[in-house]
């Protein structure tokens, strides 16, 4: 080899070595944790917060007779181990008393972190989507999986619930679920929470109803919030909700919103740097 050409090698592998990416903290959260397809091995940990943190140690929720999760192709089956048992529990409940499974959303990435879309929260592995539309009784194939849509609750001009398909089975699904000692709260469409305010009003059973919180969107499904596992001491838990029903003001603060059926922006939280989040995260994506 000539002389010349062992210097050009040396130089080009120095250019090469020179452009590797390195990881730096001004880079976007969600560019690094979307690119990372498994978990890390580790204790489970929830860290920071819902909206800024991640999930050390996660696991992912098998497909089973209980529940099926709809578009697994985004890989956001992730959680913390509680978030499994707490899905785990309420499927099976309801599969005892109503004979059907539910269909899951998404819960986390299998690192956590912010997501490149859909979601400004979901990022600890405490969260999780669960339609309001029951699982069909037959084993769905992957493309199906992939691609079904499951229907609004709300009527189409989205001013009531739609009385076709509501029935009792999602008033006791959402009271299965809030009274579930891990949660710490639940996100439904406003009309859906003055729905459940009248039928409860009626009974005499208001007492769950204060973890059940009015917010933008959610007519498809309803998005389970819960508490900081003991075991993550990094985990930042939300202001604990008074233990009021909220069946007022609050609701009718949203109806009167012009955006009622949004649940809003999602861009902020996409453009979360590494830095934004605790330190604890960044060796989640090294
Ligand atoms: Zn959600």
């Amino acid at each position: 080899m000539s002389l010349k050409l062992s210097r050009l090698i040396i130089l080009i592998s120095f250019m090469l070595i020179a452009y590797i990416p390195t990881l730096q903290s001004e880079d976007f959260g969600s560019d690094l944790f979307s690119k990372v397809r498994q978990p890390n091995i580790a204790n489970p940990e929830a860290i920071g917060s819902y909206s800024k943190g991640c999930l050390s140690g996660g696991s992912y929720i098998p497909n089973s007779k209980f529940y099926d999760q709809l578009r697994p192709s985004r890989n956001r089956y992730w959680g913390h181990p509680n978030l499994l048992e707490f899905i785990d529990s309420i499927a099976k409940e309801m599969h005892d008393r109503y004979g059907n499974g539910l269909l899951l959303g998404d819960l986390s990435m299998p690192r956590g972190g912010p997501m490149p879309y859909g979601h400004k929260s979901h990022q600890n592995g405490l969260d999780v989507d669960i339609f309001y539309e029951k699982k069909p009784n037959i084993e769905m194939q992957r493309y199906e999986l992939e691609s079904y849509k499951p229907s609004s609750i709300l009527s189409a001009n989205q001013e009531t619930v739609n009385l076709d398909i509501w029935s009792d089975y999602h008033y006791q699904l959402l009271k299965v679920a809030a009274e579930h000692s891990e949660v710490s709260r639940i996100f439904v469409n406003p009309v859906i929470k003055r729905k459940l305010c009248n039928i409860a009003e009626g009974r005499n059973d208001k007492d769950w109803l204060y973890k059940i919180r009015p917010w933008g969107g959610h007519y498809n499904h309803f998005h389970v919030r819960l508490n900081c596992p003991a075991s993550s001491p990094e985990c930042i838990n939300q202001r604990p909700v008074e233990k009021y029903h909220s069946c007022g003001n609050e609701i009718n603060y949203w109806l009167n919103k012009d955006k009622v059926y949004e649940s809003g922006s999602t861009e902020a939280r996409k453009w979360l740097l590494l830095s934004n989040l605790p330190k604890s995260c960044n060796k989640l994506v090294e």
